[in-house]
């Protein structure tokens, strides 16, 4: 996928992928930190709760996806 308004591919990051993914060409940046924390279990991911309480977003590959950019959006105007 081309870089875009709402898809960036930060290849030269020397965590890229940050995220486990099948999809290489697929996987977005934009959201590198994931807008949708704040929202606790509510943000829509693939969380768990640590037993320290902590939410860990390990597994969740959501604001990564480049057709997912709607739906995030759609989430931080609720
Ligand atoms: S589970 Fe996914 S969508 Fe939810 S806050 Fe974590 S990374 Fe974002």
């Amino acid at each position: 996928m081309e870089n875009s308004f709402k898809f960036f591919s930060n290849t030269k990051c020397k965590y890229f992928p940050c995220h486990k993914t099948s999809d290489i060409k697929d996987f977005n940046c934009l959201f590198c930190f994931c807008p949708l924390y704040s929202l606790g279990d509510k943000c829509g991911g693939d969380f768990i709760y640590l037993e320290n309480g902590v939410k860990d977003c390990t597994n969740c590959i959501l604001p990564h996806k480049a057709e997912n950019y709607q739906f995030v959006l759609y989430k931080l105007s609720k």
